[in-house]
């Protein structure tokens, strides 16, 4: 049987995308993470770097194969990279969109908008592949999708992510456990039943939007915005006995220097910090 189970990480910023030099170490472009389990595709969220994602599998995916791509939430930097996903394109597979359920069916209107005039020339007749959007329940307790080749997709909703929540995910296959908890904020840690959708996991992918100075500034401050401050993520994964812990969706005003800078502050509670970067790919043993 394939064993396989890695992440690559394709866009790793918050909020908009920051193509540059002060970005160029840890990539510019917005929320999209890529996995390959067991011979089964997923990717988690569809920010432009599902574009470099969609590139890497284009020529890869078997006739006949699904790729599944699950949103957290529908804001423009988890879907901007939508359209320009290379397999839409390839009449041989199918991709299976699992849109939040929060907006009703006004979710996959709003997906299917980013297809046609005037935001795009496509049309929906332009897209090659077997298009499915399947609705994710909006709900405070654990629902588990299972795909092909055991992998499983949980998610809980959690409403601290203006205006309509956000969805944590967990995918699984055996033993080995990845948590993406994105665009989060928790300032007195998440509660025992978020707590225990992550625990233990292998590595916790969490938001990582702030510094505590910015988060806490007495001129501009950040609370209440729906992100995590480096203290929240690090106190969260030190809670959750999770193995490793990536910082994600880091504030578009920052350079690379200060993501290093953060990453020292997160080691301090939680040593096995890393910084997610784009490109990596990290296999799970
Ligand atoms: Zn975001
Ligand atoms: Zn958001």
């Amino acid at each position: 049987m394939n064993n396989e189970f890695s992440l690559t990480f394709h866009g790793v910023r918050g909020s908009y995308p920051v193509p540059g030099e002060a970005t160029r170490r840890y990539g510019g472009n917005t929320s999209s993470l890529l996995f390959e389990i067991a011979g089964q595709v997923v990717i988690f969220d569809a920010g432009t770097g599902i574009i470099q994602a969609g590139r890497w599998l284009d020529g890869r995916l078997r006739s006949g194969q699904a790729v599944h791509v699950f949103l957290t939430h529908l804001h423009s930097d988890h879907i901007m990279g939508l359209p320009f996903f290379a397999p839409l394109f390839n009449p041989e597979v199918t991709v299976v969109v699992h849109c939040p359920e929060s907006g009703g069916a006004e979710s996959q209107r709003a997906l299917e908008a980013l297809f046609i005039p005037p935001y795009s020339p496509i049309t929906l007749r332009g897209i090659k592949a077997r298009l499915d959007f399947q609705p994710l329940a909006a709900s405070k307790e654990v629902s588990t999708l299972e795909l092909e080749n055991g992998v499983e997709v949980a998610h809980i909703m959690h409403d601290s992510h203006p205006r309509q929540g956000v969805f944590i995910l967990r995918i699984a296959c055996g033993r080995r456990r990845v948590v993406y908890a994105t665009d989060v904020e928790s300032p007195g840690g998440f509660d025992p039943v978020v707590g225990g959708f992550i625990a233990g996991a292998d590595l916790l992918v969490h938001d990582s939007q702030y510094f505590e100075r910015d988060y806490f500034s007495a001129t501009d401050p950040r609370a209440g915005f729906g992100h995590s401050t480096v203290a929240m993520a690090a106190n969260n994964a030190l809670r959750s006995g999770v193995k490793r812990l990536f910082l994600f969706h880091f504030d578009p005003r920052y350079s690379d220097a200060m993501l290093e800078e953060m990453l020292t502050q997160a080691r301090q509670i939680f040593p096995a910090s890393a910084l997610a970067r784009e490109g990596e790919r990290i296999d799970i043993k």
